[in-house]
């Protein structure tokens, strides 16, 4: 069994007081080398994503102004604070390329799965929208290259990072090869990005393939395993993947900077054992994590730690920080209008 690890740390694409700075995994491969873990990984040299690749998930006007923007000394690319450095195009070429590459191993049987670990991240990356510190998409453009080269015909994308996946969401609304799972805050006009109401359902042919989980603050391990459980297992089993990419960002940690989700080290850990088990059922095996935020470098930190010692079949699970101080949010009745929702019985 082989699991693939690929690292971009882009120290060069950066911002002083930045949430989504250079230090976020500059020291990831020394720290799963102190827990002796780097030695059981395969480590891929990352590629650069092709223009061509690129505009399978994204416009081409998006893929010029990054281009420009880091040509001309870099600057912001949204309304918000999503910024390029004069090394960004060729940076988020290499982060959507890393995940381009673990993907090639996993679907050529070189490998049975992996960890991209990469920034800047992707998930808020529309078609033709920057927005929420991400350039290009990494996790679609994974997706697409599963398809457009491998013949891949349905991809379950689980999007764990506490922000809404908007991007992944809006490049493949309209799609039904590819389901898209996203659980997260949801408190309109006061967390980031006040997309995915459960009534977001996906567009056409898409429609029902796109399922939102939004959540209040402090669901949990409890609540997070329920819907693991309860919702994306059903889910995944009508829908058959043939692959399973997790778009996998630790901010939902109780510690995160950025929010207030609840989960504790040890209920991430069970997620991603949970999330191997099921590839094991329905994709002989094969998924790939994809990193998408995390802002207390600790707890991302061994956030992948024990992701990777999921995918390497080691029950391990190391929490140094512990459980939320606070009473978990009981989510029985969003299950039950999700489930309404979803036709699941
Ligand atoms: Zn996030």
């Amino acid at each position: 069994m082989t699991t693939v690890a690929v690292h971009v740390p882009a120290l060069a694409h950066n911002k002083a007081g930045h949430p989504e700075n250079q230090s976020r995994i500059r020291q990831i491969l020394p720290f799963l080398d102190d827990a002796g873990i780097l030695a059981d990984l395969q480590l891929l040299e990352p590629e650069l994503a092709t223009v061509k690749q690129l505009r399978r998930v994204h416009a081409p006007p998006l893929i010029e102004r990054i281009r420009e923007v880091a040509a001309t000394g870099g600057g912001l690319l949204d309304h918000g604070d999503t910024y390029a450095t004069p090394q960004s195009y060729e940076l988020a070429r290499k982060a959507a390329g890393a995940t381009i590459t673990a993907v090639d191993h996993i679907l050529t049987g070189r490998a049975n799965n992996g960890f991209a670990l990469v920034r800047p991240p992707g998930h808020h990356a529309e078609y033709n929208r920057i927005s929420g510190f991400c350039l290009f998409n990494n996790v679609a453009a994974a997706a697409r290259q599963a398809q457009a080269v491998h013949g891949v015909k349905r991809i379950l994308i689980l999007d764990f990072d506490v922000h809404h996946g908007n991007g992944t969401q809006d490049i493949f609304y309209d799609d039904d090869s590819v389901m898209f799972i996203s659980t997260h805050l949801f408190l309109p006009r006061m967390f980031y990005p006040g997309t995915g109401d459960m009534k977001e359902l996906g567009n056409g042919f898409g429609h029902g393939y796109t399922i939102n989980v939004p959540l209040v603050p402090n669901v949990g391990d409890k609540g997070y395993g329920r819907i693991l459980t309860e919702l994306v297992r059903p889910l995944a089993l009508q829908f058959k993947p043939e692959l399973l990419l997790v778009s996998a960002g630790y901010d939902a940690h109780w510690q995160d900077p950025l929010a207030m989700a609840g989960l504790s080290l040890t209920g991430f850990a069970h997620m991603a054992q949970y999330l191997v088990s099921l590839a094991d059922e329905l994709t002989n095996g094969r998924i790939l994590f994809v990193l998408e935020g995390g802002y207390q470098v600790q707890a991302l930190s061994y956030g992948i730690l024990n992701t990777f010692y999921a995918l390497t079949g080691q029950d391990k699970i190391e929490d140094p920080l512990g459980a939320m101080p606070q009473p978990e949010e009981d989510i029985t009745q969003l299950l039950h209008h999700l489930k309404r929702h979803h036709l699941i019985y």
